[in-house]
C-alpha cells in the first residue's frame, strides 16, 4: 500500500524533543540504537528500539527496508531558496572568481536584474519545468520540505506566474513546498528614479493579489543597504501581515542594515544571512523569538570572507536554523549536508547542532513543526537514509554519502537516483 513501510536495524537521530531549540538543547539528536520506524499510509506510526515493536502490528503487505545498521534521518528541511527562474549567471560569476564583488557586478547591470530579464520572458511552463528540475536536485541531496521564493519577476504578472509555477509543483512533487513572495527583492531598472512607486506597487497591487489568490504563506524584502531601506521594508511587511501573510526577511547580508531589528520588531518568523547582525540586534532576536536562519552557502559562493556569527546568537538564546539559498547568482548548491558542511567548519557548529538547525529548528521557521523535522509518530514519515551509521559522513562533500530518500513512506531516492514517478 502506498505509503506504508517498515525500517528495521536502523540508527535513528530522531530529533525527538519540541522545537524550537535552543542553546545546549540545539546538540541534541535523540539518538536510538537498534531501532525501527513505521510508517501507515504516510506518517510515522512507530519509531523507537526494535524491542518495542510488536511484529503483528506491522502494516500488511508493507515494503520492509533492512537498514543493516544504517543512520536514519528526519528528511532535510530547506527555509530559503530561490529556485523559480530562467536564465543563467555564468558570466558574472567568473567575474566574482576574478575579484568583482556583489556590489561591484550588480552596479554594472548584474546581478538579480539579469534574471529578471529572462524569467520575465519565460511562460509559466518554463519556469515550472526549470522549478521541477531544481527540486529533483534537492530530493537528490536529501530535502524533502523547501521554501520556495518568488522574486526574478518584479512585475505583478511575472511574480503571480512565479508563484503559480510554485503551486503547480508543489501539488505533485516529492519535496513539500512552502511558497514565499518576494516581490521586493530588488528595483526593477525602469523603477530605479521612482523607487516610491515601486513599493506602492507592490503594496497596492502585487500583495493584495497574491494574498486574494492564497498564493504564498509568507512575505519577505530583502532589507539591505542599496536595496529596500528599512522603512521601506516595514512598510511592505506591515501590508503583508495584515493581508494575512506571516513575515521573514533577508536581513542585515552585506552591511548592518537594520533588518534584524526590523524582524523582531514585526514579528517575523525569520531573519535571514545576518552576517553582520549586531549584538544588539542578536538581544532583540532573542527577545521575539524570531529565528536565525543561516546561510553559509551564499557567503561562500559570493567569497564574502567572514561569516554569521552562530556561536554568539546560538549563545543569545536565538532559534538557528540553515538554509541553502539555492539561487542562480550566489547560491550554486542546493545540498543541505554542504550548509551543515560550512555551518561546522566555517562558523563552529558541532555536527548535531547543525543537523537541527537543517531539520526541526527549519521546519519551526516554516510553521512545520508539527508536520516535519523530527522522526516523532504523527508526522510525515520523510527521512533520509545513509549508507552508514556515522553522522560525520555527511560532511564527506562529493561522495554519496545517501543512500535512499523517503517521501510520505515511499522510497523517491535510490543509491543516487529518483524511483517511483511523479
Ligand atoms: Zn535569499
Amino acid at each position: 500500500v502506498s505509503g506504508d513501510l517498515v525500517i528495521r536495524n536502523a540508527s535513528l537521530a530522531t530529533l525527538a524533543a519540541p522545537a524550537p531549540r535552543r542553546g545546549s538543547a540545539l546538540g541534541d539528536p535523540g539518538l536510538v540504537e537498534s531501532a525501527a520506524l513505521v510508517a501507515r499510509a504516510g506518517r510515522l506510526s512507530f519509531v523507537g528500539p526494535e524491542s518495542g515493536l510488536d511484529p503483528a502490528a506491522l502494516p500488511t503487505g508493507a515494503r520492509v527496508i533492512d537498514a543493516e545498521g544504517a543512520l536514519v534521518l528526519p528528511g532535510f528541511v530547506d527555509p530559503h531558496t530561490h529556485i523559480v527562474f530562467s536564465g543563467d549567471r555564468d558570466d558574472e560569476l567568473r567575474r566574482r572568481l576574478a575579484g568583482a564583488s556583489y556590489a561591484e557586478i550588480a552596479a554594472s547591470g548584474g546581478g538579480i536584474v539579469r534574471s529578471v530579464e529572462a524569467t520575465r520572458a519565460a511562460s509559466l511552463e518554463e519556469l515550472e519545468a526549470g522549478l521541477r528540475a531544481r527540486l529533483d536536485e534537492l530530493l537528490l541531496a536529501g530535502t524533502t520540505t523547501a521554501e520556495v521564493k518568488s522574486g526574478y519577476g518584479l512585475e505583478t504578472g511575472a511574480e503571480l506566474r512565479s508563484l503559480e509555477a510554485i503551486a503547480r509543483a508543489g501539488a505533485d512533487h516529492p519535496v513539500s513546498l512552502v511558497p514565499t513572495f518576494l516581490g521586493a527583492h530588488e528595483i526593477p531598472l525602469e523603477h530605479r528614479s521612482s523607487r516610491e512607486r515601486y513599493v506602492e506597487l507592490v503594496c497596492t497591487e502585487m500583495i493584495p493579489e497574491v494574498a486574494r489568490r492564497g498564493l504564498a504563506r509568507f512575505c519577505d524584502v530583502f532589507c539591505e543597504r542599496g536595496v529596500f531601506t528599512v522603512s521601506e521594508s516595514r512598510r511592505i511587511l506591515v501590508t503583508a501581515r495584515e493581508a494575512g501573510m506571516d513575515l521573514r526577511l533577508h536581513a542585515d547580508e552585506l552591511a548592518d542594515s537594520g533588518g534584524a531589528g526590523l524582524a523582531a520588531e514585526l514579528g517575523a518568523r525569520s531573519a535571514d544571512h545576518l552576517v553582520h547582525v549586531t549584538a544588539e540586534s542578536r538581544r532583540r532576536l532573542a527577545e521575539a523569538g524570531c529565528a536565525a536562519t543561516l546561510l553559509p552557502g551564499a557567503a561562500f559562493y559570493l567569497k564574502l570572507g567572514r561569516y554569521a556569527p552562530a556561536r554568539e546568537l546560538i549563545g543569545d538564546g536565538v532559534t538557528v536554523a540553515l538554509a541553502s539559498d539555492s539561487n542562480p547568482g550566489g547560491g550554486l548548491s542546493p545540498s543541505m549536508p554542504f550548509a551543515m558542511t560550512l555551518a561546522c567548519f566555517g562558523m563552529g557548529l558541532s555536527l548535531e547542532e547543525a543537523l537541527c538547525a537543517a531539520t526541526l529548528n527549519a521546519a519551526w521557521t516554516l510553521g512545520l513543526e508539527h508536520e516535519a523535522g523530527s522522526l516523532v509518530v504523527g508526522k510525515r514519515a520523510d527521512l533520509v537514509m545513509l549508507r552508514s551509521p556515522r553522522l560525520i559522513d555527511l560532511v564527506r562533500v562529493g561522495v554519496r554519502v545517501i543512500r535512499r530518500v523517503v517521501v510520505g513512506g515511499r522510497v523517491v531516492v535510490e543509491d543516487g537516483a529518483r524511483v517511483g514517478g511523479a
